[in-house]
């Protein structure tokens, strides 16, 4: 089943668990996505910007020297060279264009690493639509260059100091302003999270990743890949790097959580290998909580993966048993940031190098695979963690 139910279920997960006053919202939103599936002046429009203001199609790299190193055939598919650096503007680009569509004439979203945030900012700018990011203090202190750049194109970004200062936290406040303001206001959600239709909207818009890839490899190497890996945070990356390879049943789908200090510290964020099914943020999934039912802290040393929750259709693939999921922790990630860079000039997002440490796994991998791994973003916003721990 690629699709959800009508109530939005991939499965166990998903739904549309938010208070009364969002119902609406929420299906005038999925009648339109509806209503632009095959709705050619808006998937020319969607076309002509995803090339000509993204830079798509992505390259797909054949890493040469990392391939010799690791004794595998490894393909990167080079989301990091999007404009503004990483796969965030597949979907915030696909949104604002919805958003427009319905008449509004203002857009809120949440931010964690601050990538979708500039993701945002960035079409916001580019519709000429008001702009307000919900981002957690600690964010805003761990990624200040993010900020800036959402300022300067004439975002405003709100501080939010409740809870852990995080990801979790600003999306709570995002939902709290779209609930206020839902009339002229739409809410653009950065990963395949959140109430139906958001994890069914943001897959499809991601998907454009396994098109490319699927086509390219076809290629450049003649055959399927034997694994397509990516990491997860709220699981766009991924799903978006899956998608066209899911009935490929030779093709294993590798994710990669972040195990944060390992995964027997409780400081980690890694929700489907280590949650139970829980409702966070507007649907059903497996989110990190303890005895009682309260939701934990995250950790992970990137900000983008730093969220107790993962969306409904990776729960649901892991259920099932098409999708593996593993955890590295922060450590890994950091070696697997340097080892890319060192062999192939090419520095990833911390969120990515979580899954280029397990390159290094050969139980896991068995040698001689052809591989491809979503490099989701670049890791220049990344520069000050790295430098203060390699
Ligand atoms: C946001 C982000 C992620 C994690 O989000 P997903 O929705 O799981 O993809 C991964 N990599 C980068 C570079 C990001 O900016």
């Amino acid at each position: 089943m690629k699709n959800p139910n009508k109530d939005g279920f991939f499965g166990n997960y998903g739904g549309m668990f938010v208070p009364d006053t969002l119902m609406p919202a929420l299906a005038a939103l999925t009648q339109c996505y509806e209503g632009i599936q095959d709705d050619s002046a808006f998937i020319a429009e969607l076309e002509y910007y995803l090339h000509h203001f993204v830079g798509r199609p992505t390259p797909l790299y054949y890493a040469q020297n990392l391939s010799k190193q690791c004794n595998q055939k490894i393909y990167l598919k080079r989301e990091d060279l999007n404009h503004t650096g990483a796969h965030k503007i597949n979907n915030t680009l696909g949104q604002i264009l919805l958003a427009k569509k319905m008449g509004k004439t203002r857009i809120i979203a949440e931010t964690g690493a601050g990538q979708h945030g500039v993701a945002t900012a960035t079409v916001c700018a580019l519709m000429g639509m008001q702009c307000n990011i919900y981002m957690g203090a600690s964010d805003i202190e761990r990624q200040s260059l993010n900020v800036k750049r959402m300022k300067l194109m004439g975002a405003s970004v709100s501080s939010v100091t409740s809870g852990s200062k995080t990801l979790k936290d600003a999306t709570t406040e995002a939902i709290r302003d779209w609930m206020k303001h839902v009339e002229n206001t739409h809410y653009i959600i950065g990963s395949a999270l959140g109430p139906h239709p958001y994890p069914l909207m943001v897959r499809n818009f991601q998907s454009i990743i396994s098109k490319e890839a699927k086509e390219q490899i076809i290629d450049q190497s003649g055959s399927l890949p034997d694994i397509v890996m990516a990491c997860i945070g709220g699981g766009s990356n991924a799903l978006g790097m899956f998608y066209h390879f899911l009935d490929d049943k030779t093709v294993r789908l590798l994710g990669v959580e972040a195990a944060g200090e390992g995964l027997s510290s409780n400081q980690h964020a890694a929700s489907l290998s280590k949650g139970k099914p829980g409702i966070l943020h507007g649907s059903l999934n497996s989110v990190l909580q303890d005895e009682n039912g309260q939701i934990q802290l995250a950790h992970s040393i990137s900000a983008g993966l730093d969220y107790p929750g993962v969306g409904p259709e990776l729960c649901h693939l892991k259920e099932t048993g098409r999708l593996e999921a593993y955890a590295v922790t922060d450590k890994q990630a950091l070696q697997g940031c340097k080892q890319l860079a060192e062999l192939e000039g090419i520095i990833a997002a911390l969120e990515t190098s979580h899954a280029l440490a397990l390159l290094s796994d050969d139980a896991i991998l068995k040698k001689n695979q052809t591989i491809i791994l979503c490099l989701s973003g670049r890791g220049d916003k990344d520069m000050e963690t790295i430098a203060n721990h390699v």
